[in-house]
């Protein structure tokens, strides 16, 4: 069997976070290392390693993240200017593979990213 994620133990409550959202889809966390002010990660419940290994029968889930992102950033008070990043892979700065979509605000937010 393969080895639960660092983010279902999380889910599972083995391993403690700060969650800011939750609902059946999934959970959102403060990252423990911060890139911004405000930097949450939202996590689907279904360990799905990269975005790219996601399916069509993950449609409505990825859109499910989405929203949860917004609900983030809007419940803590940065629906005005808030970033969502999807890092797919090692080489893209992926170093847990389980799904997360990074959402950062409260600072000015370049663009390009790095
Ligand atoms: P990635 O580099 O895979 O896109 O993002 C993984 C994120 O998980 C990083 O931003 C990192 O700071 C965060 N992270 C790693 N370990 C933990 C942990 O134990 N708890 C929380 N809340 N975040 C973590």
């Amino acid at each position: 069997m393969r080895e639960k994620t660092l983010f279902s133990r999380i889910i599972e409550g083995e391993i403690p976070a700060d969650i800011l959202y939750e609902d059946e889809y999934c959970i959102a966390i403060r990252d423990i290392n911060p890139q911004a002010p405000f930097h949450a990660l939202v996590v689907p419940r279904k360990v799905i390693p990269r975005l790219v290994d996601g399916s069509e029968e993950d449609a409505m889930l990825l859109g499910r993240l989405l929203l949860a992102a917004a609900a983030v950033a809007r419940s803590h008070g940065h629906g005005e200017a808030f970033r969502v990043a999807v890092n797919n892979g090692a080489g893209a700065g992926q170093t847990v593979f389980h799904l997360h979509v990074h959402v950062l605000a409260g600072r000015a937010l370049g663009w390009p990213p790095g």
